[in-house]
């Protein structure tokens, strides 16, 4: 029988090609996608009040009869209304519905309705404007909570509603759970139909918890599933043993003695290097802490072997910036390096991809730096020894293993700034071997760091002037652009889904006009998520060549990219990030010669109004200046679940391009541990192949095509 998460959305009765289409823009292709699009908040229909007790702010329910007739009027051209009167014990309401002439047959005289929406008031006479209107009928209790959905033109709520209904009935007939029986009763855990259904027609915000939880587990658990059963296969991997590896001519090259951090660093790559199978080494470290060079000895132990290396970076600006700063090495100790990037002629791309795959060693090019340029058809190495991916939680699972896979026999280094804490690491990573970079090379200077509100203004823009006409530039950070959810957000009474209330939104776009009216004759750019990466990059070479004073952008300031010359970094917003997010942010600046701050703002006028949760954030940033440190304050303080989400800096999405629905708001670590310790256990045990449920989840979850790749 076919599994009810299989069949596509299209199967549902009113859903056509233009839902379909609506529906494809939310990732939605199958009523299995359905039932996991997760209402991102709940209205609390069912704080009823009576007419005099509405205050004017926020919806409210009020429960009234049908006093009068609804009689439709021409207002003007194009606009009509439904007007009528409805009354409670306490007072009388005129009902107004704008453009919906239908609603006029909905409401005899007499009727009783549930009306929710805003109830303005002006003295004694109260109005709504397009409530939303629910009959109540005797014997039928309305459900006190309204899912709202992440929305797409062309899909309202309420269709979204009728459809998950269908799914739900759908579901009700047979899905089997992917957690098998056994872990999901030790683990004191609902069943999935009932999760589901709590999840979108809730009774109560008990059972959304109880069913949040057991969501939440599933996906850790499908994640942990994942993650050990393709590191099973890929654990002795036959490669070239490089014992070539006498770094003292390259050492010699260097300005400067590596730290002790990298010299052990070092060591580690060099022992496992030697040995005849493949190297998997993560090195973590702090912006800055000089992670580059130990990937460049790698690179150099692999070629004196007789072996090629490859480096791979997310961007083509950091692509480069490797390039000029590493090619001068590698040329100078006679080994050949190349750079390839996508912005390249096929000229170019081809001399480079014929000196790549050259069978004369003395033709042949030893380094390779480039962008997914390096998975592209006709990439092959004559000798691959190593393959470096660097600010590696970039790439998604399915671009890495195609470089591993292209390179099937070869050591992987990876690199990654965003240090997670150990404890995470350790169910994250398992066996994977990982060096930690914790010390920043002599003479870094310390970024001196502020938390202010809203009441600085002019005094910040005094200094971002300061600063600049110092001969310094300056980074600002927004929050997103293209989360349309704010002003929705302030009329809706958000209900267990945000971890705490969040301030309006800083519109980035507004903020950087508004910027550049404030100080004119100062150059201020403007990158956020919506430019094509070929803007952005080039916005960003520009701010690098120092023709830029500010650039003001949302947060995709790309990881690595080095500006010495900035040297203040202000994130608007800042309660809104996390503080590995934060720390990232800071690490942006304080990496040339100039004195370098970061000042954080918060997004409200007063400290009181920040929030206490926010306040102990900001005082961390304030006090802290090791990443480790830092990552193990902010699992402590608010979970696990910002090393899930999806747009800060993703300590853990560099364990594949997933996209995690729940574990984002996860606060309970010891759900995490949990989860994961029940996915070790049955890969361990029994693996996976008795449970074809929980093996499709798998592939669903890592894409059906990346995850083949790592098991094969
Ligand atoms: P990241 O770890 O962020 O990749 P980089 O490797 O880019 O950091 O190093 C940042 C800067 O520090 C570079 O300019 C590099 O030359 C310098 N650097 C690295 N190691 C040392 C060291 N041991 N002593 C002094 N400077 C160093
Ligand atoms: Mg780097």
């Amino acid at each position: 029988m076919q599994d009810v998460r299989d069949i596509p959305i299209k199967a549902l009765r009113g859903v056509g090609p233009a839902k379909q289409a609506a529906y494809a823009r939310l990732g939605i292709e199958t009523v299995g996608d359905l039932l996991y699009h997760f209402p991102r908040a709940y209205e609390n229909r069912g704080n009823v009040k009576r007419l005099c007790e509405s205050d004017g702010q926020g919806k409210t329910s009020v429960i009234m009869t049908v006093g009068t007739q609804p009689r439709r009027a021409m207002i003007r051209r194009g606009m009509t209304l439904v007007k009528f009167r409805a009354y409670d014990e306490s007072g009388d309401c005129e009902v107004v519905y704008i453009n919906q002439d239908y609603v006029q047959s909905m409401f005899p005289v007499g009727s009783l309705f549930r009306f929710y929406g805003k109830v303005e008031r002006d003295k004694h006479h109260y109005r709504m404007t397009s409530p939303v209107a629910e009959p109540v009928v005797e014997g039928h209790v309305l459900p006190p909570l309204h899912p709202v959905y992440p929305l797409t033109e062309g899909l309202s709520s309420k269709q979204i509603g009728q459809h998950m209904e269908m799914a739900l009935a759908l579901a009700a007939q047979g899905l089997e759970d992917p957690i098998p029986e056994e872990i999901r009763t030790r683990e004191g855990l609902c069943t999935l139909s009932f999760a589901l259904r709590a999840m979108h027609k809730p009774i109560d915000l008990a059972s959304v918890e109880i069913a949040k939880r057991r969501l939440m587990f599933e996906e850790l658990f499908l994640f942990g599933v994942g993650l050990r059963s393709a590191r099973h296969t890929t654990e002795l991997i036959v490669a070239p043993a490089c014992t070539e590896n006498d770094l003292s001519a390259f050492l010699s090259l260097l300005p400067y003695e590596l730290t002790e951090a990298q010299r052990r660093t070092v060591e580690q790559i060099r022992n496992d290097m030697a040995k005849p199978y493949a190297m998997t080494r993560m090195v973590v470290g702090d912006v800055g802490c000089g992670k580059t060079v130990c990937a460049a000895a790698a690179a150099v132990i692999a070629v004196q072997s007789g072996r090629q290396a490859a480096i791979m970076v997310p961007t083509e600006i950091l692509a480069r910036q490797h390039y000029a700063d590493l090619a001068p090495y590698f040329e100078k100790l006679g080994m050949r390096c190349a750079l390839l990037i996508g912005a390249m002629t096929p000229a170019q791309k081809k001399k480079v991809h014929a000196a790549m795959a050259a069978e004369d060693p003395e033709a042949r090019v030893q380094i390779v730096i480039g962008t997914q340029a390096l998975l592209s058809e006709g990439v092959e190495f004559a000798a691959p020894g190593l393959v470096i991916t660097d600010e590696q939680h970039r790439f998604g699972v399915g671009q890495r293993a195609k470089l591993s896979d292209k390179n099937a026999h070869a050591h992987l280094l990876c690199m990654s700034a965003t240090p997670i804490p150990r404890s995470l690491a350790l169910v994250m990573y398992g066996d994977l071997a990982v060096s930690r970079i914790d010390t920043m090379p002599p003479g870094r200077q310390r970024v001196d760091t502020f938390a202010v509100n809203q009441s600085y203004r002019d005094r910040l823009d005094a200094f971002i002037r300061k600063n600049v006409d110092e001969g310094g530039q300056v980074y600002i950070v927004c929050p997103a652009v293209e989360e349309q959810e704010d002003e929705e957000d302030l009329l809706l009474e958000e209900i267990g889904m945000a971890r705490e209330s969040k301030p309006p939104l800083q519109a980035a776009v507004q903020y950087a006009e508004q910027l550049a009216e404030r100080l004119q004759g100062y150059r201020v750019a403007f990158v956020h998520g919506k430019l094509k990466p070929k803007e952005k990059d080039a916005v960003m070479n520009r701010f690098a060549a120092g023709e830029i004073d500010i650039l003001v952008s949302t947060t995709v300031i790309e990881v690595g990219v080095n500006v010495p010359n900035a040297c203040l970094m202000i994130v608007e917003n800042a309660e809104r990030f996390g503080l590995s997010q934060l720390h990232q942010l800071r690490g942006r600046v304080g990496r040339g010669t100039r004195k370098s701050y970061c000042v954080l703002v918060a997004g409200a006028m007063t400290d009181r109004e920040i929030g206490e949760v926010a306040q102990r954030s900001l005082q961390v940033m304030k006090n802290t200046y090791d990443g480790f440190s830092i990552a193990e304050q902010d699992l402590a303080q608010r979970g696990p679940g910002d090393f899930f989400a999806k747009n800060s800096g993703g300590a853990i999405r560099q364990s594949g391009g997933v996209e995690f629905r729940l574990a984002s708001q996860c606060s309970d670590g010891d759900l995490l541990t949990r989860a994961f310790a029940a996915a070790d256990e049955l890969v361990a045990q029994k693996g996976i192949e008795e449970h074809p449920v929980l093996q499709s989840a798998v592939e669903r979850m890592f894409g059906n095509e990346a995850y083949h790749d790592i098991l094969n």
